[in-house]
């Protein structure tokens, strides 16, 4: 439990941290420290030089542009619980915020640090995929602009370069009649999410026109969850369709995929997976202004 030594060096901008990446390759990046200062504690990593980007402004708070809502991959949780478009525009990825660990973590942890490295258990990881996030990275040579669905994906193509900067994450604004949720069971232990759901949902005249589903917790990275979708799109939206939609969550989740852990078997979390899909649907249904039991 004893770090070794290494030498702190402060970002003022993006290119003069990616400079101070390329000039050390073995570097980490620090931002609210929740993940890299326990893994330098418990000696899961041993970096020679941290480089803090905390204090780039360029990566910090949330902006909308032409009907995006950007948000700075320095920003922290508690910045984006406190911002009110991102209540109303991304429902699904402000509710995912609102329940991460607990108020320490939300006021020190950032939407990049959560992203970097992405944890099987990330409640950004559905809710971004559900909300057709898109993922802004930089690196020395180019931009790169990467999908959530195909960020999540268990693809070394998508994985960041040591040195290369996720900047920005990228939300289109939800249209007057759509609406979004974000359903999660809490380790009992861990506060982590066990397995989570969002669910973001467009209505017109009582019918899904479009809808996008995602899990966390169930594989190793978050996942969309296509045959819901299928089942529920054109459909008339009501209890029966939501039920029958969310039996069919697992359909295309292999089972030697599904998380097996001392938190919870993959039994158990292929039982949470329908009911928290449900959940994430009615809500979602509910604030689109369907009345489900009509
Ligand atoms: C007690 C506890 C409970 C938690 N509960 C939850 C939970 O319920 N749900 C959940 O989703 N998460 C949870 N977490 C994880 C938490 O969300 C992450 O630890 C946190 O978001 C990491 O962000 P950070 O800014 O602290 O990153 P840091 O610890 O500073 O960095 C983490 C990693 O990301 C890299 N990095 C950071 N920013 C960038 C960037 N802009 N570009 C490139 N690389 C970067 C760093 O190199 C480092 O390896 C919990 C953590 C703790 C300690």
């Amino acid at each position: 439990m004893h770090p070794g030594t290494f030498e702190y060096l402060s970002a003022g901008s993006v290119g003069h941290a990616l400079e101070l990446l390329t000039d050390h390759p073995d570097a980490e990046v620090l931002a609210g420290g929740h993940s890299l200062l326990p893994a330098i504690t418990n000696e899961e990593v041993d970096p020679d030089v941290v480089v803090d980007v905390s204090e780039i402004d360029a990566i910090q708070g949330v902006e909308l542009r032409n009907n995006v809502v950007e948000i700075g991959a320095g920003t922290t949780y508690a910045e984006l619980q406190n911002v009110e478009r991102l209540q109303d525009d991304a429902t699904a990825v402000a509710e995912a915020v609102s329940v991460i660990g607990d108020e320490q973590v939300r006021n020190c942890g950032t939407i990049g640090g959560n992203l970097a490295h992405p944890v099987r258990v990330s409640d950004l990881s559905a809710a971004l995929i559900a909300s057709d996030a898109t993922i802004v990275t930089v690196g020395p040579q180019s931009e790169r602009r990467i999908d959530a669905a195909e960020f999540f994906a268990p693809a070394a193509a998508t994985d960041l370069a040591a040195d290369e900067l996720l900047t920005t994450v990228e939300l289109p604004v939800s249209a007057g009649n759509t609406s979004s949720a974000y359903a999660k069971q809490q380790s009992a232990t861990m506060r982590y999410s066990l397995l989570g759901v969002a669910a973001h949902l467009t209505v017109d005249g009582g019918q899904v026109s479009d809808v996008r589903v995602a899990a966390n917790g169930v594989t190793e990275r978050g996942v969309g969850l296509e045959p819901v979708e299928d089942a529920l799109r054109g459909e008339p939206l009501d209890e029966d369709t939501i039920e029958t939609a969310a039996s069919r969550a697992g359909d295309d989740i292999d089972s030697a995929a599904m998380i097996d852990d001392d938190q919870a078997s993959a039994a158990y979390r292929a039982d949470l997976l329908p009911i928290y899909t449900e959940q994430a649907l009615e809500r979602a249904a509910e604030r689109a202004g369907v009345d489900l039991a009509a």
